[in-house]
């Protein structure tokens, strides 16, 4: 089974026309002879209504000092609410689709909320919906305690999810959306002359977004280098070269 894992980030799902580009790129994708496992993260930023920063502004309007577990529990919201949406919206395009919480598929994390980090995957679900012509829609940023608590995988955590499901999956590549052409010389919205990057060494990556730079997760650069994933490619959606992409290599 030819495997490819599509993530799209906040702006990426943040409107139906966005969405829409979305289900024609899984469409696309899935025409070209691949099985996608879609990893999404909640709606738009700061702002927008199902945006993780107003889940945080919600529950701390009624407690400045919220306990973590409730915390996680409403910060991963907005994931499930992308990915109901996206799964309800490609299943009537006639695209069989099945939405999956981080726990339904099968993301398994220590009690770390807040920052959660991944033991282990239990893909079970996944490679079941694959095998039956399902698209798993996967609520990304998310997982599930040995004790049963829902935990969040840290501030842009959706990455970590896909790399750790191309992992578990052996899926060929991982596929990165985001409103940005590809990883740059440096963040486009600080420094006005970054150049785009056509290829970047894990090596290189990895520092990057230990760094700070948003634009990947470090723990998701980690995975796929420990799972010798040999492409992870960034594209955004919004930019006319699209295509753009910018690939990891050894
Ligand atoms: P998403 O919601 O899709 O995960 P993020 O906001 O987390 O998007 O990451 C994308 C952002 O990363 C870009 O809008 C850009 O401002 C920022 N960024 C920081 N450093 C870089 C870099 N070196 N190359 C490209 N983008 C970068
Ligand atoms: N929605 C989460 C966040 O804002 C995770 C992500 O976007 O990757 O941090
Ligand atoms: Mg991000």
């Amino acid at each position: 089974m030819r495997i490819v894992v599509q993530k799209f980030g906040g702006t990426s799902v943040s409107t139906p026309e966005m969405r829409s580009k979305v289900c024609d790129r899984v469409r696309s994708t899935l025409d070209s002879g691949y099985k996608v496992v879609v990893v999404v993260s909640a709606m738009g930023r700061e702002s927008d209504p199902y945006s993780t920063d107003t889940f945080i502004n919600m529950i701390r309007a009624v407690n400045p000092d919220p306990s973590l577990r409730e915390m996680d529990l409403i910060m991963s919201c907005g994931e499930i609410i992308t990915a109901t949406l996206l799964a309800s919206q490609l299943s009537v395009q006639g695209i069989p689709s099945r939405c999956l919480t981080g726990e339904q598929a099968g993301i398994v994390t220590d009690s770390n909320y807040g920052n959660a980090h991944i033991l282990y995957v239990k893909p079970q679900n996944i490679l079941q919906c694959l095998e039956d012509g399902i698209t798993p829609i996967v609520a990304g940023f998310q997982g599930r305690s040995e004790r049963g608590d829902l935990t969040t995988l840290g501030r842009g955590g959706s990455d970590t999810t896909a790399s750790a499901l191309g992992a578990a999956l052996n899926a060929e590549v991982i596929d990165i959306f985001t409103d940005v052409e590809g990883v740059m010389t440096a963040d486009p919205r600080i420094v006005e002359n970054a150049r785009l990057l056509d290829s970047i060494t894990y090596n290189e990556i990895c520092q990057l977004a230990r760094d700070g730079a948003k634009v990947i997760h470090p723990r998701s650069v980690e995975i796929a280098m420990q799972a010798n994933i040999l492409a992870g490619s960034f594209y955004s959606e919004r930019h006319p070269r699209y295509p753009g992409r910018s690939q990891a290599k050894r």
